[in-house]
């Protein structure tokens, strides 16, 4: 982008204005003493003509008087021939002319003026008038005088040469290094501060010379500045990735712990019926897609209303506890045990059939059976009723083997308690 124009430089401007009214003043001044030179160079010539009329006068007269035409005639052509006359007119008191030679005084175009004077003679008391001379001039030969044109036209001439020379210096010492300047300057970006710094190949230690290398300073701090603040700026990324990393690895661990509280039952420890209902549909779909078998196993710990009011409530919480820890000991990695709500349990079991349920349904029902719990209000056993169900071609999501096994621990309540009932899904 073009900035800067040398026409439009305050230099030339200032040039321009000055050398304008310098103009003025020399044309005016210039003017004025031509007016008054001419005058004067004028008047200069009237008193020439008023001196060549005294000195030709007395020649005349005796010619006049003889009177001797010739001699009129030659005088009045030496007076012609003189460098200020421009015509001579001599005419006699009847109007006759006796000598009328030069310039053609009704027609000429230049600016006439002349010397006039009369010659006469005495006889007796009155004065005999011979003749009237007219000796004229003109601006040509005051022109021809004034000599200060050339004063005038050395002046004009230098004055134009000094104001192309006062240009030319303008454009090779300012224009020049300041285009340079710019040029440079828009070259500079972020990426290459110092890189080649300014240079406006001034060889005198001028203006120019002092802007160079006040910007070339100005350059290298600011590359020293740019370096210093990269480190600041390298070392406080550093700084904030690490933070950054020390946060998300803080959240991602809470959050883990978030995820577990929320889906771990508190006094057992196991999943809760929020979590187990998150799980055990991945552990249908498996089943539907491997066309493995899955099985499911209800819990319900019998007549515990009645352990919590022989032992208190804190045994019972206990007793849960126990129960927990013994089921899972019974459970592989693979199974999904939860609490379902109370004092009910339940297990998925991944790949096992009613048969394998069943089994393992009796190991947990014997082994909580055979366990006693001691307490300060003596020794508390309970039992377990378990309802088992597994997947059938029929079901159509995990809520239907749920349900049979709901139903078998229904039943296994209803015929005695302690005990197993399987709950085979109904033939259609
Ligand atoms: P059934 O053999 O028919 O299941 O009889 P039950 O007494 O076990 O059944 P009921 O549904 O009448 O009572 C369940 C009891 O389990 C009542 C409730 O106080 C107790 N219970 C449920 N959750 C907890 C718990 O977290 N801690 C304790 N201590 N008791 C609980
Ligand atoms: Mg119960
Ligand atoms: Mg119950």
């Amino acid at each position: 982008m073009k900035y800067y124009q040398a026409k439009h430089s305050i230099v030339y401007q200032l040039l321009k204005t000055v050398f304008a009214i310098y103009f003025v003043i020399v044309v005016l001044l210039t003017a004025l003493y031509f007016v008054i030179e001419y005058q004067t160079t004028k008047n200069n010539i009237r008193d020439e003509l008023e001196l060549i009329a005294k000195s030709f006068k007395p020649d005349l007269k005796s010619a006049l008087q003889v009177p001797d035409n010739q001699r009129v005639q030659a005088i009045g052509q030496n007076i012609l021939n003189l460098s200020s006359v421009v015509s001579v007119h001599v005419v006699d008191a009847s109007g006759n002319s006796l000598y009328v030679e030069g310039k053609d005084v009704a027609s000429s175009d230049t600016a006439l003026f002349f010397h006039e004077f009369i010659i006469d003679k005495p006889l007796s008391n009155e004065r005999v008038h011979l003749a009237k001379v007219k000796i004229y001039s003109d601006s040509d030969v005051v022109w021809s005088r004034v000599k200060s044109w050339a004063f005038i036209a050395f002046l004009v001439g230098v004055s134009l040469l000094m104001y192309a020379l006062l240009v030319w210096a303008l454009k090779k010492l300012i224009h020049k290094p300041m285009q340079k300047l710019i040029d440079d300057l828009e070259t500079i970006g972020l990426e290459n501060i110092h890189k080649n710094g300014v240079d406006l190949h001034t060889e005198s230690d001028n203006e120019f010379k002092a802007v160079e290398a006040a910007c070339n300073q100005m350059l290298r701090k600011l590359e020293l500045d740019k370096q210093d603040l990269l480190k600041v700026e390298y070392n406080y990324q550093n700084i904030l990735e690490k933070e950054v990393s020390e946060r998300t690895q803080e959240l991602e661990l809470s959050n883990k712990q978030l995820n577990t509280l929320a889906a771990t039952d508190p006094l057992t420890q196991i999943r809760n019926r929020r979590s187990f209902f998150d799980i055990a549909g991945k552990y249908y779909s498996i089943a539907i897609r491997t066309k493995e078998a899955l099985a499911v196993m209800m819990i319900d710990l019998d007549h515990f209303k009645s352990v919590n009011d022989k032992y208190g409530h804190a045994s019972g919480d206990k007793a849960l506890k126990e129960f927990t820890r013994i089921v899972k000991k019974q459970l592989r990695e693979s199974d999904l045990f939860a609490r379902y709500g109370g004092e009910e349990f339940v297990v998925v079991l991944a790949n096992t059939g009613i048969e394998g349920a069943e089994k393992l349904a009796d190991k947990i029902r014997h082994a909580i059976e055979t366990n006693y719990l001691v307490t300060e209000k003596g020794e508390i056993q309970i039992t377990v009723s378990i309802g088992v169900a597994e997947l059938d071609k029929q079901d159509a999501s995990l809520e239907d083997i749920l349900s049979r096994a709901d139903k078998g621990l229904y039943l296994a309540k209803e015929n005695g308690r302690n005990r197993i009932e399987k709950m085979m899904a109904s033939k259609s």
